[in-house]
């Protein structure tokens, strides 16, 4: 078959540096037919191995097991890339087919009977048969997942389990498809100078090329996270920002051809008849199960200890926010457009520190570079530019990364803000490292900053370059992976655990070693004042009642929401009573209302788990501590490997909870996040 034989997504991935996909020669209509031909090839692997007539072994069963399917993986990868970053009509046509298909194959194979006996045998003679801990390890992890995913069902269940699969595979596509519908055709468009009033020069700019780009005169504002965020920060038009954050909050609920709360409805109805059927009370139930948590019970009971002061220090914020409105001469009550504006001007005022006056510190290179220097201090890592690789968009930029002159791995950044990216931050393998196979990592990290005009640097705020940070955080999760089997390497971990390597590289960013060195003027050349690190520090937890209660709030709502059993009320309904027993003070409104929550309705990974950051924290919180109170800080190298050979490394290959108990030498406790966020009884 010719036409294969020259398919870039299936192309074995060669040339120099350990080898790299042909992202230069990848088109959408590549994907259906190599996925095909991927499919049938992993089909025919997983086939030999349930058939075959030696008793199961470790080897012939599990071990096979891991080699299969690398066609498959690169493949749904390269998809998974260009879905995310290169969206346009063709890549949204694929996504749509390839969804079902997708999770009829991965219930193909779950659902195999003959494999799953196999798969049983070796786990029941697990502790006798002279496995490594890695290898009993593999043997718990895959059991538990088969049997989790409805393996030990009937025939009848698991075709019924296999068409609900297969109905939210779709339903997931059109909900993530509906959002960035809304984000690309809505904006928010001004026409008279008289509409910039408060927005500082590099958003006037970058408002004035989205219009161009789109033919529109004037300035556009995109609808989308790093367009609307600012805006909303520093129009003084309270107006317009009352019209930005209508727009921005009814995404995926306007009632048109991208609404989605008729997905969510049916959605929900899946999930509730899928948890049924796997044995479990709720959905919420099924999922804590797989996880850290354990029961939806311990979840909500640490969201609901940090509500409480969450929302009184939001109350402490709102009366501060009231009398600046005060002095300006509004006694407009602070409304939900209003809360970023009068949050920065208490900034200014009660810090002396302004996110503009930051920003010129901040230029994205020089902090990717500390980013790289830290790992380099903490890690021994080494990373070179590399201009010969290919890449799907010239913003993309590849490093190589070694240690000792070896090569660890390779990481890509994509940068920056563009039609067809999904907004966010996200890191992503495209090949995960692994010993079986003898490969290294390939990693991605993507960001979605706004890129700057010709010869200009790229200035980011300082909340951008933390969320740079906690993004190289899972790439040197998927970077610093050392474990045999595919399956149990980099960040292939619990969700409710993934998040601490992010979370604690941004502990990182403040260090003043990072500062002094990375954070230099953009024109001068010279370091942070230490008076205005001085006001950073003094300032870190400002806003932290806003941004824990918006957050708590989506979390609390989504655990609710996959609790309840059935006739569950519609999206808009359930939301509003939601937020009434919550007590949600009126200034706030969710980081992600239910009609674009695409963190719980796009997929799996995050549904009834959008606690997972806060869990995570209480661990990152309780790690932080530990290098605060080393005798090296946050560079103290004894502690950097220890965490390196607990977690980083590890993998899945120990248990969360005591891949934690290595590192800490004891259970994680609440109190250090309480600290972090200044929540604690002696901060009040
Ligand atoms: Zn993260």
């Amino acid at each position: 078959m010719p036409d294969l034989a020259d398919n870039p997504v299936l192309a074995p991935w060669t040339g120099p540096h350990g080898g790299a996909p042909a992202f230069d020669r990848i088109k959408a209509v590549h994907f259906m037919p190599a996925l095909d031909e991927a499919m049938a090839r992993y089909r025919a692997e997983i086939a030999t191995i349930a058939a075959n007539s030696a008793a199961p072994t470790f080897a012939n069963t599990l071990e096979a097991m891991e080699r299969a399917g690398q066609d498959y993986r690169q493949v749904t990868s390269l998809m998974g890339t260009f879905a995310s970053t290169m969206n346009d009509e063709g890549m949204k046509a694929v996504e749509r087919d390839a969804a079902p298909k997708l999770a009829a194959f991965g219930d193909e194979i779950l659902h195999n009977r003959a494999l799953f006996d196999r798969i049983r045998a070796v786990y029941d003679a697990r502790a006798t048969s002279g496995l490594s801990a890695e290898q009993q390890r593999l043997a718990d992890v895959t059991y538990d997942d088969f049997v989790r995913q409805g393996a030990a069902l009937d025939p009848a269940q698991k075709h019924r389990l296999a068409e609900i699969n297969q109905r939210l595979a779709t339903l997931y596509t059109d909900f993530s498809q509906n959002i960035l519908g809304d984000e690309e055709g809505q904006a928010l468009t001004l026409t008279a100078e008289a509409d910039l009033a408060g927005l500082p020069d590099d958003l006037i700019e970058a408002a004035a090329s989205a219009a161009r780009e789109r033919g529109v005169k004037g300035w556009v504002i995109a609808n989308t996270r790093s367009s609307m965020e600012p805006f909303m920060t520093f129009s003084a038009r309270r107006d317009l920002r009352e019209k930005a954050l209508a727009l921005w909050a009814g995404r995926g609920d306007s009632g048109g051809a991208h609404d989605n709360n008729a997905i969510i409805a049916e959605v929900l109805k899946l999930r509730v008849e899928k948890a049924a059927l796997l044995g479990h009370d709720s959905f919420a139930h099924w999922i804590a199960a797989g996880q850290m948590a354990k029961t939806p019970e311990a979840a909500m009971d640490l969201l609901r200890q940090v509500w409480k002061p969450a929302v009184a220090r939001a109350g402490e914020e709102v009366a501060e926010m009231q009398a600046v409105a005060a002095a300006e001469g509004s006694n407009e009550p602070i409304s939900p457009w209003d809360y970023r504006y009068y949050s920065e001007k208490v900034r200014q005022a009660k810090y002396d520190l302004s996110n503009e006056a930051i920003k010129p510190y901040l230029q994205l290179d020089k902090l990717r570079d500390g980013m790289f220097w830290a790992a380099g201090e903490l890690f021994d890592l080494a990373f070179t530019q590399l201009h010969d690789m290919p890449v799907y968009h010239p913003d993309v930029q590849v490093y190589e990364v070694t240690r000792d002159g070896a090569r660890v791995g390779v990481w890509y950044f994509d940068f920056f803000a563009r039609a067809g990216k999904r907004s966010g931050a996200w890191m992503s393998e495209y090949r995960t490292q692994q010993k079986l196979a003898g490969v290294t990592p390939i990693i991605s990290n993507n960001s979605n900053f706004i890129p700057a005009p010709p010869g200009e640097p790229v200035l980011i705020s300082w909340s951008d370059a933390v969320t740079l940070f906690h993004e190289f955080g899972h790439g040197l999760h998927g970077l610093l992976s050392n474990a045999t089997y595919p399956s149990l390497a980099g960040t292939s971990v619990v969700r409710d655990f993934v998040e601490l390597p992010s979370q604690l590289y941004e502990r990182w960013l403040p260090t003043p070693q990072i500062l002094s060195r990375f954070a230099v003027h953009c024109r001068t050349g010279e370091p942070m004042p230490q008076t205005l690190v001085d006001k950073l520090k003094k300032a870190e937890n400002f806003s932290q009642g806003f941004h824990t209660a918006e957050y708590l709030a989506c979390a609390i709502l989504d655990l609710e929401y996959h609790l309840l059993a059935d006739k569950a009320p519609d999206a808009r309904t359930f939301e509003k009573q939601a937020l009434e027993r919550l007590g949600m003070p009126r200034e706030i409104i969710l980081r992600h209302r239910l009609p674009h929550f695409a963190h719980i309705f796009s997929g799996e990974s995050y549904a009834s788990g959008y606690y997972n950051y806060i869990w995570a924290d209480t661990l990152t919180a309780d790690a932080a501590e530990a290098f605060a109170e080393s005798p090296g800080g946050f560079f103290d190298k004894a502690l950097a490997k220890t965490l390196l050979d607990n977690v980083l490394s590890v993998g899945n290959t120990v248990e969360a909870g005591e891949a934690f108990r290595r590192f800490r030498g004891r259970d994680h406790t609440i109190e250090p996040l309480m600290r972090a966020r200044g929540f604690a009884e002696t901060d009040a």
